[in-house]
């Protein structure tokens, strides 16, 4: 048999822990008494608060309206009335400004979007581009970033072929398999809307190995469609990550600090495509989204379509936690952001969450280091992430930054495979923060 398609430096295959929710339909998760919804889910500007306290809400509505271009809105996922607008903790921020809803009324969507658009075909790339923000569309692979800015492509770059992501960007998550299974169709028309917008003919479907039913479906729902073409790859992690799969996918390297679109491609996430079809044809709002749920203390483990603003501490009573978890952590084991709260809400960018007993949690203590190589030979970027580490630890930020530093991913496979359970990874994001901070204020703020 054949090689399958991969990319070709450093990267690993975490034991695939992600198996035993890859064949768990997606359920619905239940309606929490409050949404803790945040102004700001998205990499950019945050939205400004456009309801009161005391205001009635419905199912559907603005909550946030877009405050400039690299902001998008936010609405509510379920009817109530506005309580609260505070500040509150958020999976990647501390404090951000939050509009709480006691949940209560009839379950329709608002009169404003219970409608379905006759055909997207007649509308305009503007049309579309402001629907995306209207409609709160984000990139949902991780990075939250606006999708009608990503879509814009710059005047100078040109774009000739459409990526989609379709490989689970983590080992513990399956959410993208089970959005391929179960809604392949819409995601077609997502994938031609985008196609639309961008003007090219030819998309590529990345999908790994061990996802056998998900790509069946694609290949069932793109038959005989021109210039679609699905790709097998080995299942290997970082896999997910834009720069590897655009290598992996068609031999493609984005340069150092650049974007896809300097190499002609664009990437985008199997579920934001769903949910790009739903804001252009069915005008749902970005206001829900579907999780993997997982981790040793977790008794019902699977996918959730969870309301954004749901608070974890409600999603954990549901999938049956029953002890005080040893860590929460939001995302995947490699890359996730370990929470220090369960109050804190799903938000656009929600992933998953996996929940570890003290026992799996334990902190380990780390070593000194052996000199075995081994993070070197797992780095996609061809880092040394041992020596960059050192660095960071001795204060030598601008010989970091010489040596790679900010070409970093953050992919985890570095601390994963050290033996000596040296922070590699977490010591260079750290010195990353450091640098943009540096940056900042030698801006002047
Ligand atoms: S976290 Fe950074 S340094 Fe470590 S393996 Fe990934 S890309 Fe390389
Ligand atoms: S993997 Fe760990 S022990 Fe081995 S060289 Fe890298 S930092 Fe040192």
């Amino acid at each position: 048999m054949a090689r399958l398609q991969t990319f070709p430096m450093g990267g690993l295959h975490p034991r695939n822990i992600g198996l035993d929710t890859m064949s768990l339909p997606i359920r619905n998760a239940f309606v929490p008494h409050f949404l803790y919804i945040p102004m700001l889910q998205n990499i950019g500007a945050p939205a400004l608060p456009a309801v009161s306290v005391g205001d009635i809400v419905h199912k559907g509505d603005v909550v946030g309206i877009s405050s400039g271009r690299m902001s998008v809105n936010v609405h509510t996922a379920l009817p109530g009335k506005v309580i609260d607008i505070r500040e509150h903790i958020t999976p990647s921020v501390d404090r951000v400004q939050t509009v709480v809803i006691e949940v209560d009324g009839d379950f329709h969507l608002g009169k404003a979007i219970d409608v379905k658009r006759a055909s997207w075909e007649g509308l305009s790339k503007e049309h579309i581009l402001a629907i995306m923000q209207e409609s709160g569309l984000v990139g949902m692979g991780g990075a939250a970033f606006p999708l009608h800015v990503k879509y814009n492509v710059p005047p100078g770059k040109r774009v000739d072929t459409l990526v989609i992501n379709a490989v689970e960007c983590e080992p513990f998550l399956s959410a993208d398999n089970r959005i391929v299974i179960e809604h392949a169709e819409e995601i077609f028309i997502g994938i031609s809307i985008a196609m639309r917008l961008l003007g090219v003919s030819h998309c590529v479907i990345g999908l790994e190995a061990d996802m056998h039913q998900a790509i069946e479906r694609m290949r069932e729902v793109t038959l005989g469609k021109k210039g679609i073409e699905i790709l097998v790859l080995e299942v290997k992690y970082p896999q997910g990550s834009e720069k590897q799969l655009l290598k992996a996918a068609l031999g493609r390297e984005v340069p150092s600090g650049g974007l896809p679109a300097d190499v002609g491609a664009l990437v985008s996430n199997v579920s934001s495509m769903l949910a790009l079809k739903e804001a252009v044809v069915d005008a749902k709002p970005f206001y829900e989204r579907v999780l993997t749920v997982t981790g040793d203390l977790v008794q019902k483990p699977g996918n959730y379509k969870v309301c954004i603003g749901t608070r974890i501490s409600d999603l954990l009573d549901e999938c049956g936690v029953r002890q005080a978890p040893g860590k929460i952590v939001i995302g995947g084991p490699m890359m996730g952001l370990a929470q220090y709260s369960d109050q804190v809400p799903i938000t656009k960018g929600t992933s998953g969450v996996l929940v570890l007993s003290k026992k799996k949690a334990a902190i380990y203590r780390h070593t000194p280091c052996v000199r075995c190589g081994k993070c070197i030979a797992v780095c996609c970027m061809g880092l040394e992430p041992a020596r960059l580490t050192t660095d960071i630890e001795l204060g030598q930020d601008a010989h970091a930054k010489s040596e790679g530093l900010l070409d970093c991913i953050e992919c985890g496979c570095c601390s994963y495979i050290c033996p000596s359970g040296r922070h590699l990874a977490q010591g260079i994001k750290l010195g990353k923060l450091r640098h943009l901070a540096r940056m900042k204020e030698e801006r002047g703020g």
